[in-house]
């Protein structure tokens, strides 16, 4: 990738951060940060919209759902300091996407390999739950974004039905061919994009982590699928 394509991705994530087009989410996510929760009092809270994360000539993309209100919105960076996070984090260490298993502060010294992290919803909403409305508002971001990756993406694994939704129309919108009628989600769902692959994965929420709905193997498997359609090593 050259300077300018990195610079843009920079500013991408420079003018997230600086996005109050959504009420509700901006009210929410600047309330969290001023209450906090008690084991983080002497946070001091991101408490605006969380950029994705990642290299900016990445060959696979993770697309979850939002940031969680004391994770993402707490440290700034895509699922890190939740239990989510500490799931997915672990996995992408273990298939080599990952320098080390822990995601626990922006300042943490965690790199990923050839792999970005993000979200078509930037904020974080009550009960992780974003409005239809929320999740359009928020789409140009995912679609922009997507724009700058085209050139090294091949493979996007998608987090949960919410983001697959999200992430169809914003893939068509940059570019991709997206099948009519719109593929359904599933686990292990893989469509072609037409030079992209789009595979399907249970979210890493506690409800799915926590009931085996999501076992670490089964994240693993997807892992290392996405990683050899997108080639890398
Ligand atoms: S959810 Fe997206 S569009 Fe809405 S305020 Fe946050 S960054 Fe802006």
């Amino acid at each position: 990738m050259d300077d300018a394509s990195l610079a843009r991705l920079a500013e991408l994530d420079h003018r997230v951060s600086a996005c109050r087009a959504c009420p509700r989410l901006v009210a929410w996510r600047e309330e969290v940060a001023r209450t906090k929760r008690a084991a983080f009092a002497d946070w001091t809270y991101w408490g605006r919209p969380v950029p994705g994360f990642g290299p900016p000539d990445a060959r696979l993309l993770i697309i979850g759902l939002a940031p969680a209100a004391h994770g993402g919105n707490r440290t700034g960076r895509m699922f890190t300091g939740d239990r989510s996070g500490d799931v997915l984090y672990q996995a992408m260490y273990d298939v080599g996407l990952a320098s080390q298993p822990t995601s626990v502060s922006a300042g943490d010294g965690l790199e990923l390999y050839g792999v970005r992290v993000t979200s078509p919803v930037h904020c974080a909403p009550p009960a992780n739950k974003p409005t239809p409305e929320e999740r359009d508002t928020c789409r140009p971001w995912l679609v922009e974004e997507l724009r700058l990756l085209r050139p090294t993406l091949r493979a996007a694994v998608v987090l949960g039905a919410f983001g697959w939704q999200a992430a169809l129309p914003a893939f068509a919108e940059a570019g991709w061919a997206v099948p009519r009628p719109r593929p359904a989600f599933a686990h292990g769902a893989r469509v072609d994009l037409g030079g992209l692959d789009l595979l399907g994965c249970f979210h890493v929420s506690q409800r799915n982590t926590f009931t085996g709905r999501l076992t670490p193997e089964m994240l693993r498997e997807v892992l290392r699928t996405a990683a050899k359609a997108a080639r890398l090593p």
